[in-house]
């Protein structure tokens, strides 16, 4: 193909404004921020859990700490019921007044035991809700994290865009300028070759793929003229000439 020089220099300008353009989408697609983003959300997500877990955990607790505070009060009372009979003197039956009496010891334990076991409710109770406190705080602490994360990526990505569309507006009036059939084949190139479709010929090295070319190879490219387009044997590259090529 024919191109004059100054469209292949203007390759080269091309070229380095794609490769910045690549450069740039790489970083922004690959910002820290991101993957610290991706943890957060997870670390949320977990927190969430252990949060839903240690509320119903407590709102279990109180329903249980109610049920031990209920249980007491009908014993209390039989209690204080059997007490009151005793003291009045009204149960004057030696038999039946020992038997009261034993109630009264019974009665007495099993007070004992249900307010031992409401202690245990209330000390579960007060753990549970501490738990809930510590998941709480520390899902805030997350989600304050993500919103710092997020501004901070929001920005970053938006500095990346406008040196992105800055690179674009430059190829935009370069393109503007190179021959159609030249651009096709610079692109047809560039994208089944990584993104590289033109490279600088550097002392007899192909600045695509760094293949060092033979003594054949240069002797063949010093006698194509300078308007005719030359391709590296290996990578298929278009090779741009100038004065730094060791022709
Ligand atoms: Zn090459």
């Amino acid at each position: 193909m024919q191109a004059s020089v100054p469209d292949q220099l203007h390759l080269l300008d091309l070229q380095e404004i794609d490769t910045e353009i690549a450069r740039l989408r790489h970083a922004a697609s690959s910002l820290p921020e991101l993957a610290e983003l991706a943890v957060a959300r997870k670390e949320h997500q977990a927190v969430s859990q252990e949060l839903v877990a240690a509320e119903t955990q407590v709102s279990d607790l109180e329903l249980a700490e109610r049920k031990a505070e209920e249980d007491v009060v009908p014993v209390r009372e039989r209690l204080a019921r059997d007490e009151r009979q005793v003291a009045d003197g009204s149960v004057t039956d030696p038999k039946a007044l020992s038997g009261l009496l034993g109630e009264i010891e019974h009665l007495k334990k099993r007070i004992g035991d249900l307010e031992d076991a409401q202690l245990e409710v209330m000390e579960r109770l007060e753990a549970a809700r501490s738990a809930a406190e510590t998941a709480a705080a520390e899902k805030a602490r997350i989600a304050a994290d993500g919103r710092r994360l997020t501004a901070t990526r929001n920005e970053k990505a938006a500095a990346f865009a406008d040196q992105v569309s800055q690179q674009e507006a430059a190829r935009g009036e370069l393109v503007g300028a190179l021959p159609t059939d030249l651009l096709a084949l610079y692109e047809r190139i560039r994208t089944k070759n990584g993104g590289v479709g033109a490279a600088l010929l550097q002392r007899g090295r192909c600045g695509g793929c760094t293949l060092q070319l033979t003594n054949e190879e240069m002797s063949r490219i010093r006698a194509t003229g300078a308007d005719e387009l030359v391709r590296c044997p290996e990578c298929d590259r278009i090779l741009v000439r100038t004065a730094e090529s060791g022709l």
